[in-house]
């Protein structure tokens, strides 16, 4: 990993630790460049697709930047994650618009910005898109994203491809989709694409989402239909557990050479965790320890307002110490500052003796750490930092409460 001892020193990349930690209030976040970029490589490299970086996961703009130099193009899901992806500069024609609610005003902003596609998740939503085009007298180049009905395997929360997920168009109703688009004269429905969820660790369910997209593109291709696009989603599993396998990238390559042999259109994916997960950890100190009912609790600085994952899904992140590791190893639970029982970081690990000011490491939150961070309890959202080899620049700055309570007014009778 980018942290790592030299000369009894702590390092992130070339980038003393220490440093960042002197200059800079907790929490906040680090990235690692090289981390990012070695990863979209390998990716891409493998899968011989294109990629298109699912921008929820990450939306900062110089993360954006950083993806869109190594070649990505961006997955938005709303007219705001739009607005990010072009001001970071991805080209238009490597932006797709998914999103299982958009707004009249948001497609109509999309189709203003010549995006590559709109992935349309509802019949209702075809319709609309082709309402729009006859109000404007264009044609407008959607794609459809179904709903599979193939279990991914995943915590229920982030599930998003079983036939009662609110996700996308039942693949039952394919024959629907392709009488509606042929009927309607103001959309040109180039793509097809389907997600079914986050982290998943098997390649055999990617090999069921791949078949059933390759039997739905030919079908596609049989009713005359001829798509551009078909888009595999997202969804790639790491492992948060120390030394544990992420999902098999290399078995995938294979089996999407294999299965979208020679096709006449092109094949691509959109995932966010994989390519940005590992590259980023959060620093956080030590506010005070106690003993409750028999637990030793470490409350730190970075609570679910800074990392909401283990709050939100029980997800697991490694935490480690950053003091002297040669101390014997208590059994902790780490909890944040928030006034809400569920502020637990990591139940049950082992840690050396920790004290108040201790700093620790929370590992693997570059993918949905502080983008889905908040100022709960009127915290400001927290520093991000991208390290480059020796060199380290703030990302987003720390949020300041005079500009949190600026946004609020006061109404003329009070
Ligand atoms: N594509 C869509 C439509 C999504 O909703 C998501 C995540 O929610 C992704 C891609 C990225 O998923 P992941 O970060 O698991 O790769």
């Amino acid at each position: 990993m980018n942290i790592h001892f030299k000369e009894n020193k702590l390092f992130f990349e070339g980038v003393l630790l220490e440093d960042i930690i002197q200059s800079h209030k907790t929490p906040f976040y680090l990235y690692s460049q090289k981390v990012i970029s070695d990863t979209y490589k390998n990716l891409e490299n493998i899968l011989s697709s294109e990629i298109f970086f699912a921008i929820k996961a990450n939306p900062n703009q110089a993360i954006l930047k950083l993806m869109k130099n190594c070649g990505a193009g961006a997955d938005v899901v709303s007219a705001g994650e739009l607005q990010r992806a072009l001001h970071a500069g991805f080209d238009p024609r490597k932006i797709i618009f998914e999103g299982v609610g958009k707004s009249k005003e948001e497609i109509e902003f999309a189709i203003q910005k010549k995006i590559r596609l709109i992935n349309a998740e509802s019949i209702d939503e075809i319709k609309l898109i082709n309402k729009i085009g006859k109000e404007t007298n264009a044609i407008i180049n959607i794609g459809v994203r179904f709903n599979p009905n193939i279990d991914s395997n995943t915590l229920d929360k982030i599930s998003t491809g079983k036939k009662t997920d609110k996700f996308g168009i039942s693949i039952e109703q394919l024959n629907e989709v392709i009488s509606l688009s042929k009927s309607s004269d103001h959309i040109n429905l180039k793509g097809i694409s389907c997600h079914i969820g986050s982290q998943i660790q098997s390649t055999a369910i990617f090999g069921k989402v791949f078949d059933t997209m390759k039997k739905t593109a030919d079908l596609f291709f049989s009713c005359g239909i001829v798509l551009e696009y078909v888009d595999l989603g997202g969804g790639f599993g790491i492992n948060y557990e120390k030394n544990h396998n992420d999902l098999d990238i290399v078995n995938l390559g294979k089996l999407v050479s294999s299965v979208f042999k020679n096709v006449p259109y092109k094949v691509s994916f959109e995932p966010g965790r994989y390519l940005i997960a590992r590259a980023g950890i959060i620093i956080t100190k030590i506010l005070t320890t106690k003993n409750n009912g028999g637990i030793n609790f470490l409350i730190i600085d970075a609570g679910m307002q800074t990392l909401l994952r283990p709050a939100m899904y029980a997800a697991l992140h490694r935490v480690e110490a950053l003091n002297d590791l040669q101390e014997k190893n208590i059994n902790y639970t780490v909890a944040g500052p928030i006034c809400e029982s569920s502020d637990i970081i990591a139940k049950d690990i082992q840690l050396p003796m920790q004290k108040s000011d201790n700093y620790l490491v929370i590992h693997d939150v570059g993918a949905y750490g502080a983008s889905m961070a908040s100022n709960y309890n009127s915290r400001g959202l927290p520093t991000e930092i991208l390290v480059n080899e020796n060199k380290f620049s703030i990302i987003h700055e720390e949020e300041n409460i005079s500009e949190i309570i600026e946004r609020d007014t006061i109404p003329d009778w009070l």
